[in-house]
C-alpha cells in the first residue's frame, strides 16, 4: 500500500530517552516532565476512577471543561479536550488544510507541527529564526493566500525563548484573516514576564486564533495524555466533529480536574522551577558553556563547535553518569543539548557531571 503524499516524508517523533545503561541512579531530564509529579489529589482521583473502567468516558469532558473555565475565566463551550494537546495539533491540519496548502512554523519550533502538516498532505514551510526566537516579520513576509495555518509555540521548545504579547498581536493582525493562528502554550504556566500573554486574550479578541494547553508539563500528568484548546466556536465545533468521541479517558479527566483545582501544588511546582532554572543557568554557564535564556522548565545548552568537547560527547558522558538529556539535532541544533529542570538531586547530578566533563 502506498500512503498518500507526505506520509513517507515524516521522520517519526522520537521522545526523550528513559534509560541509561550501566548507571545505578538515573535522572531523566529529557522530556520536560514535572520533577514533582502530579497533585496527590490527582492520584486519588485517578485511583477512584478505577471503579468504573467498564464504562465509556463522558465524551465531551464536561467536568474538565467546566474546571478549566473556572480556573482561567473561559466559556467551557469554547474549550475542547484532547488526547494530549498532540491530538489537537494533529487535527487542525486535517480539518483546515488540503494538499498543496501551506502550513508555517518556525525553524526550531516543536517537531510535531511538521509531522501534522505532512500527515494532512499539506506543504510544511519552515521559517528561519537566526535569533533563536520566532521571527514574526519573516512569517508575515512568507504568508500568502495558500497559508492555512501558522503554528507557534510560545514559549518555544527547545529554544526556551518567547514572543511578546505585542509581537503576537502584530502577527495576528498581519496574517490573512482566513489563516488559523495556533498558539501552543504548553509552557505558559511557567512564564513570569509582564510582556507575555498565553494566548487567551488574543483568542478572545481576534478571529481565527486558537490556543492549546497541556496537562503534561506543570500538572505532571504526561502519561495520562490530556490537552485542551480554547478557540473560536466554529473551530471548536469542527474539532468536535473529527476527534475520537472518547478521546480522553475517565481516569484522565478525573485526574485533570483534581490537578487544576490544586492551586497550591501548581504554585509549588512553579516556585521549584523558578529556583532551579536559575540555579542551573548559573552553574552551567560557570563551566564555560553557553546557556540560552529560557522561560520554560528546560534550558538549551550550547557547545562550541570548534572545541573537542562536543554536544554528542557530553551527551554520552552524562549518560554514563546516569543523567539523560535531550539531543536536539533533529531541531537543527546539533551543537546543543536540552536539559529539563529536575528534582534537586537530579539537577545537582547533572551539574556535577557537566563540570567533570568540561574540566
Ligand atoms: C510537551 C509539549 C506539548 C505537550 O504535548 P502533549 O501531547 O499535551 O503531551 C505541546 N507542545 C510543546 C511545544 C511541547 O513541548
Amino acid at each position: 500500500m502506498k500512503p498518500v503524499p507526505g506520509i513517507l516524508d515524516i521522520s517519526p517523533y522520537i521522545g526523550g530517552r528513559a534509560e541509561a545503561q550501566g548507571a545505578t541512579r538515573v535522572f531523566k531530564l529529557s522530556s520536560n516532565e514535572s520533577p514533582l509529579g502530579p497533585s496527590p489529589h490527582a492520584i486519588e482521583a485517578f485511583k477512584a476512577a478505577s471503579a468504573s473502567l467498564h464504562l465509556y468516558p463522558e465524551s465531551s469532558a464536561l467536568a474538565l471543561r467546566r474546571a478549566l473555565g473556572d480556573a482561567y475565566g473561559l466559556n467551557p463551550e469554547r474549550i475542547v479536550c484532547g488526547n494530549g494537546s498532540d491530538e489537537l495539533l494533529h487535527l487542525l491540519p486535517q480539518i483546515y488544510a488540503s494538499p498543496g496548502d501551506e502550513i508555517i512554523y518556525s525553524a526550531h519550533g516543536f517537531l510535531v507541527y511538521r509531522i501534522a502538516a505532512l500527515a494532512a498532505s499539506a506543504t510544511p514551510i519552515s521559517i528561519p529564526e537566526p535569533g533563536l526566537v520566532t521571527d514574526i516579520d519573516a512569517i508575515l513576509a512568507r504568508a500568502s493566500e495558500r497559508t492555512k495555518i501558522v503554528f507557534l509555540a510560545n514559549p518555544n521548545n527547545p529554544t526556551g525563548s518567547y514572543n511578546t504579547a505585542a509581537g503576537l498581536r502584530r502577527l495576528r493582525a498581519g496574517l490573512p484573516e482566513h489563516c488559523l493562528l495556533v498558539i501552543d502554550a504548553a509552557y505558559a504556566d511557567y512564564v513570569d514576564r509582564n510582556d507575555y500573554e498565553s494566548g487567551i486574550e488574543l483568542v478572545a479578541t481576534t478571529p481565527n486564533t486558537i490556543m492549546t494547553r497541556t496537562f503534561s508539563k506543570i500538572f505532571g500528568l504526561a502519561s495520562l495524555r490530556v490537552g485542551w484548546a480554547y478557540g473560536p466556536a466554529s473551530v471548536i465545533d469542527a474539532i468536535n466533529r473529527v476527534r475520537g468521541p472518547f478521546n480522553v479517558s475517565t481516569p484522565a479527566q478525573a485526574a485533570a480536574v483534581a490537578a487544576i483545582e490544586d492551586r497550591a501544588h501548581v504554585a509549588h511546582a512553579k516556585a521549584h522551577n523558578s529556583q532551579w532554572l536559575s540555579w542551573l543557568t548559573g552553574r552551567i554557564a560557570a563551566t564555560g558553556l553557553k546557556v540560552h535564556p529560557s522561560v520554560g522548565n528546560f534550558l538549551m545548552i550550547e557547545f562550541s563547535p570548534s572545541s573537542n568537547k562536543t554536544a554528542a560527547l557530553a551527551d554520552k558522558f552524562l549518560m554514563q553518569h546516569g543523567v539523560i538529556l535531550r539531543g536536539i539535532a533533529a531541531y537543527g541544533l546539533p551543537n546543543c543539548l536540552r536539559i529539563s529542570v529536575g528534582t534537586e538531586e537530579g539537577n545537582r547530578a547533572a551539574v556535577a557531571a557537566l563540570e567533570e566533563f568540561m574540566a
